[in-house]
């Protein structure tokens, strides 16, 4: 049995716990706010008709296998604790200048009837063979790259992909350029490009491969969980406390100990004595632990590329809106609004809000989370990440978030969807917010924004392992349990 400290209580930090407390070990949680779930994040607002209840962070959850896998493997089922609700549509698409909407869903044959019902019957084999090779490279993903330890590009060049893998994949091809060979409509090629920003990334520098991410959403259904995503967090305290974890909120770790490259515990704020562990499992941003916990200038070094961050509305409205439960409004010039929030430091060219931004919006048709006759919106949109440097946006200047707030309302009305007159209120959260909360390096919702290669499980230090988004295999709630699968597979049983 080993003494094992998590440093962090988000999805990856409680799922690995989960998994080494039944195989054995001692382990516990050190989690710097005074709740767990980090960047699956909730907020409640109490009004006089009723509470509003909203998830601060993840609205869709993919790949539901996944979290079963994990709750199976801890000895409980998944159901017993969540209630999935599968979504169709998983995201209604509205394209600028009017025209069809088209609604995506988990039955690839109902989907290309979609959109040759809505763009044409050309469109719609574009999309089919688009989705073939799509396929093909989430089936060598699976098989080779996401559940599995990738430490170094010489971990990737040893895999044994077929010739029709690494075709498929396309090595050194972005997602846009694969988009305008493949796909002749241009509204399929926006919603192509929306993918890379589920890697925090401009699609114009994401790799090809991440055409794999439309087909895991589409091909494994997209789904909801009743009461809000924010139940996970409650699920996964649960297994963990039920499996003998202990979990200490609002405590922060200062250092991970590993004199002589191995690890010899933790250093918490405010407390003298070292917390001794024979393993150190950090769900931390690797920028945060390799400038900070465990410095590590040469891995530091690696780890330029960070993902944007979101803007985000959360609305009480009065009334039904007739929206589906994921709406995506997307703009007449959509390259303006990555030239925005990425910025061209390269070229002196800042960083700066979208003035006409993508707009997603999220209602769920759920009655646990909303006053009745009301609905409570979620409302993202893409956006620079916190900071002073040229490719980041300061959003603590005064009046900044508010004016922007209002620019995000003025364009949800411009593209047909006015609710000005019917907001209860309107809360903001902006990359400041993200990165003081959740201890998101400048906002950033997915860590490294990023290809094939994140910073690896496996740290220099023997007996420190990193977990979460911003490592391998990367962001968003099914890869962040992946990397806690990994993560523990690496550490092995205490027997
Ligand atoms: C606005 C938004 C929308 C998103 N939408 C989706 C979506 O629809 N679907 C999806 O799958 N994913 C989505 N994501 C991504 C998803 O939320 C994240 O990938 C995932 O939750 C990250 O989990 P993690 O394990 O990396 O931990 P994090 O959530 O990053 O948590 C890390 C934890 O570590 C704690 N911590 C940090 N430093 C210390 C320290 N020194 N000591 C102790 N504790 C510390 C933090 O407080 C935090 O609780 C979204 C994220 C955001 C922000």
């Amino acid at each position: 049995m080993a003494r094992v400290v998590v440093v962090g209580a988000g999805v990856g930090g409680l799922a690995t716990a989960a998994r080494l407390a039944v195989t054995g070990h001692e382990v516990t949680v050190f989690e710097r706010a005074e709740v767990v779930g980090g960047k699956l994040g909730r907020y409640t607002r109490d009004t006089p008709l009723g509470a509003f209840h909203f998830d601060t962070g993840p609205s869709l959850l993919t790949l539901p296998e996944v979290f079963a896998d994990l709750f199976e493997a801890t000895g409980a089922k998944l159901d017993e604790y969540l209630d999935l609700v599968p979504l169709d549509p998983i995201v209604r698409h509205v394209f600028p200048g009017g025209g069809p909407v088209l609604d995506s869903c988990a039955d690839p044959v109902a989907f290309a009837d979609r959109i040759g019902t809505a763009f044409g019957a050309e469109a719609a084999a574009d999309w089919g063979r688009l989705w073939r090779r799509a396929g093909r490279v989430w089936d060598a993903s699976w098989r080779d790259i996401l559940r599995t330890g990738i430490d170094s590009p010489r971990d990737l060049a040893k895999l044994a992909w077929r010739l029709g893998d690494l075709a498929a994949i396309g090595p050194g091809q972005t997602l846009r350029g694969l988009g305008r060979r493949s796909l002749r409509d241009p509204r399929l090629r926006m919603l192509l490009d929306r993918y890379a920003t589920y890697t925090g990334a401009d699609p114009r520098r994401a790799p090809a491969a991440l055409v794999a991410v439309p087909y895991a959403e589409l091909a494994f259904g997209g789904w909801y969980l009743r009461g809000g995503l924010g139940t996970l967090a409650d699920a996964l305290l649960s297994r963990c406390l039920d499996l003998g974890v202990v979990v200490q909120t609002g405590t922060t770790v200062t250092r991970i100990d590993a004199a002589g490259g191995r690890v010899h515990g933790v250093r918490l704020a405010g407390v003298a004595a070292p917390v001794p562990a024979d393993m150190v499992v950090a769900n931390v941003d690797a920028l945060t632990v390799y400038r900070d916990l465990l410095p590590s200038p040469r891995r530091l070094a690696g780890l330029a590329d960070r993902s944007l961050a979101g803007f985000v509305l959360l609305l009480g409205v009065a009334g039904d809106s007739g929206l589906a439960h994921h709406n995506v409004f997307f703009p007449g010039d959509y390259d303006a609004e990555f030239d925005a929030v990425f910025g061209a430091p390269g070229r002196g060219v800042p960083a700066r809000p979208a003035p006409d931004p993508t707009v997603f919006v999220t209602v769920a048709d759920d009655p646990t989370v909303r006053p009745a006759g009301h609905e409570a919106w979620f409302v993202l949109v893409n956006a620079a990440r916190q900071g002073r440097a040229l490719s980041a946006v300061d959003w603590r200047r005064p009046g900044l978030a508010d004016a922007y707030a209002d620019r995000i309302l003025d364009v949800l009305a411009e593209r047909g969807v006015d609710v000005r007159d019917r907001l209860v209120f309107r809360e903001v959260r902006t990359p400041a917010d993200l990165a003081d909360g959740a201890a998101a390096p400048g906002g950033a919702i997915y860590g490294t924004a990023g290809g094939l290669l994140r910073p690896a499980n496996r740290t220099p230090a023997h007996g420190v392992f990193l977990v979460g988004g911003s490592t391998h295999p990367g962001g968003g709630l099914p890869m962040v349990t992946l990397s806690a699968q990994i993560v523990a597979d690496r550490i092995g049983p205490a027997w």
